[in-house]
């Protein structure tokens, strides 16, 4: 089978560890032709980033970028810029909400809780994409993770939810601005997966089993079948698709009950 993605360079951010749904959508763009950059968040992370890094392709490129410090995602760009190298595709799969405001009730959110889980699930997502675009002198692909509590209450998801909302309004605002330049922009809305940011959210388990009993499908989303409709859209068979939230969640989302 041809590879769908060679001759592609991609920029995936939001790597933590094997369970990461960007780890999966970094395996799925190896196995396609791509060639990777990551990211990592702080020090603390960078020798883990680093050996899963060699794992999928060695030679990898690793990057620092905290998404709040704009000078991080300025020297991000610029080591690229240096490097020559041109991006066409870029996965935004990043997103922080203080634990206390995945648990207790929604009405309870504070200005500094909300500001934090916008700042770092939605901005970052607008931040990365004016950086990334000059990069994209050949098109490109812009794809961030979002899920279905941002349209629906799902119990303790909460200013997450309202994150996502934001997060699926600035894929469009961004695809009408991008979109003459030959960049698209789309959401990828997950079923839930068993990762380290979803453990934060109270009672994540019960979300998972009602999604295996109540899906279409009866079971939950495998993070590889999210990564693939990640390679779609990075690929040209995505070329006609943007301003989207596609949603990859075992048919959930459909269901009233
Ligand atoms: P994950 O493995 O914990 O990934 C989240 C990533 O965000 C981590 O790499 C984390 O880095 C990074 N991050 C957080 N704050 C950051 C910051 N300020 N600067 C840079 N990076 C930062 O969890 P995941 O479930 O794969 O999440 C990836 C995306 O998928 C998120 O947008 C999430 O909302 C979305 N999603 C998840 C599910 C699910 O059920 N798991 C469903 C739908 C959508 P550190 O670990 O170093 O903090």
């Amino acid at each position: 089978m041809p590879e769908l993605l060679t001759g592609k360079t991609a920029l995936i951010l939001g790597v933590a560890n094997k369970w990461s749904i960007a780890y999966a959508i970094a395996q799925a763009f190896v196995r396609e032709g791509a060639q990777i950059v990551l990211t990592y968040q702080g020090d603390r992370q960078r020798d883990t980033v680093r050996e899963l890094a060699d794992e999928l392709a060695p030679g990898t490129r690793v990057m620092s970028c905290e998404v709040t410090i704009q000078q991080e995602i300025d020297n991000l760009i610029n080591a690229l810029r240096v490097e020559r190298i041109r991006l066409d595709a870029a996965v935004h799969s990043i997103a922080f909400a203080n634990r206390e405001d995945l648990s207790r009730p929604f009405v309870e959110t504070s200005r500094a809780g909300y500001q934090m889980a916008q700042d770092v699930s939605s901005y970052s997502l607008i931040a990365i994409a004016r950086a990334v675009a000059p990069l994209m002198t050949a098109g490109g692909s812009i794809v961030t993770l979002t899920y279905l509590g941002s349209s629906r209450v799902v119990p303790n998801y909460n200013v997450m939810g309202v994150a996502k909302a934001a997060l699926e309004a600035s894929v469009r605002y961004l695809a009408s601005d991008l979109g003459p330049s030959n960049i698209r922009v789309n959401a990828i809305s997950a079923g839930p997966v068993k990762t380290t940011s979803a453990r934060g959210i109270r009672d994540f388990s019960k979300v998972l089993e009602g999604v295996a009993a109540h899906s279409p499908l009866r079971r939950n989303t495998d993070p590889a079948e999210v990564a693939d409709a990640a390679v779609f859209l990075a690929s040209d068979l995505g070329r006609g698709v943007t301003g989207n939230v596609i949603f990859v969640d075992a048919g959930f989302q459909i269901m009233g009950l």
